[in-house]
């Protein structure tokens, strides 16, 4: 099989021949008329609660639900993701995680799901910080009642994100940063001494900045800039136009850089459906044609129904930066992040022929025709 289009580590024209399931060549073309076709390797999502109607936070998710999501989540160009279970229940979480390692049994399901991301319920439980996580089962870390989850997921839980100035968070995040757990900062009213303390025992990621916050905030300091201005920590933001004003990604981009600053969709299960009214963790809500998840009636966001790839489009256009720029915040940086060696560097003769490829319309600055060719 062959695919003719550019690059996104070196913006050339190439010629990619694969042969049983490797990169068997790659030939440069003449670079007359560049090519609308993008070769770039798959996405990867560390952040996606569900997609094309499949709600991993529902209740009595099962190994079908998850399944099916990831299947219709690929069709986007994701191709691989951290499924994200939210604040709930101890039981609930446990059912979803045993669904998702259930899942992850069958060899293309496995394969596209690197980990799981659990996000809560020690966060703030304070209204803003809190976000949509209901406050009923927020909770101070239990390290028992993680482990038991860590146990049902046979160890593929990679990602927690927490407030680190609930009570016991230090200690606890040392606990995960021993156990190779990435520790994200989110849902918090952290002070900034309580932001460098989680910093020095091992946070390394600010989950969504700038949303799940207060609507009103003390000008400085606040826990955005504190975490804006630390270099170690990884951002990831939802570029979806709504969760973040293009002024606000523009300068976050710019504060964080692009060697640390990670796309997510942060997706719920009306993510890939069509327009229209649903019901959703018991409210009404409007999912609207520019993919806005709204309470119904109200301009209160309710969720994320962003694709990955999207938010790369949304990204170059409002950032002026180049694509392969915006398309490596959603494949090189989660790599390095999440430390996956494989998914790392650029595309070469010899590797598993794991790739994306999609049509960029340079004038329109529109992306369409996403296509994942995954082999392992
Ligand atoms: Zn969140």
């Amino acid at each position: 099989m062959k695919i003719v289009g550019r690059l996104v580590d070196s913006a050339e024209n190439v010629e990619l021949e694969i042969k049983n399931g490797q990169i068997y060549s790659i030939v440069p073309q003449p670079a007359t008329k560049p090519s609308r076709t993008w070769i770039s390797r798959p996405l990867i999502d560390i952040q996606i609660n569900g997609f094309g109607g499949y709600d991993l936070n529902a209740e009595n998710t099962t190994a079908h639900d998850v399944s099916q999501m990831v299947e219709s989540v690929h069709e986007t160009g994701t191709g691989y993701l951290y499924p994200t279970i939210i604040t709930g229940a101890s039981q609930q979480m446990a059912q979803a995680i045993s669904a998702i390692h259930q899942a992850s049994q069958d060899q293309s399901i496995g394969r596209a799901i690197l980990g799981i991301h659990i996000e809560g319920p020690y966060i703030s439980s304070i209204d803003g910080p809190r976000g949509a996580h209901p406050k009923r089962h927020v909770r101070t870390p239990n390290w028992d009642e993680f482990r038991r989850w860590q146990d049902i997921a046979h160890g593929k839980i990679k990602i927690c994100t927490l407030a680190p100035e609930v009570e016991g968070a230090l200690p606890f995040i040392e606990k995960l940063v021993a156990s190779d757990v990435i520790v994200g900062i989110g849902h918090t009213n952290a002070t900034t001494e309580q932001i460098q303390n989680a910093i020095s025992v091992g946070a390394e990621l600010s989950t969504h900045l700038g949303n799940a916050a207060h609507a009103l905030i003390r000008r400085h300091p606040n826990y955005i800039w504190d975490q804006l201005a630390e270099d170690s920590l990884f951002a990831s933001l939802i570029v979806d136009g709504h969760h973040l004003p293009a002024n606000v990604v523009k300068s976050m981009i710019r504060a964080k850089g692009l060697r640390k600053t990670i796309l997510i969709s942060d997706a719920v299960h009306l993510a890939g459906m069509k327009p229209g009214r649903y019901r959703f963790t018991n409210h009404e809500v409007e999912l609207t044609t520019d993919k806005c998840v709204k309470l119904y009636g109200t301009n209160y966001l309710a969720g994320s129904a962003l694709t990955l790839i999207k938010g790369i489009e949304n990204t170059v256009r409002f950032c002026q930066i180049e694509l392969p720029q915006a398309v490596s915040l959603a494949t090189q940086i989660p790599a390095e992040l999440l430390d996956l060696k494989d998914k790392m560097g650029k595309i070469k003769v010899g590797q598993a022929a794991n790739l994306l490829t999609f049509e960029w319309d340079e004038l329109s600055q529109l992306i369409s025709e996403p296509k994942l060719h995954l082999i392992n």
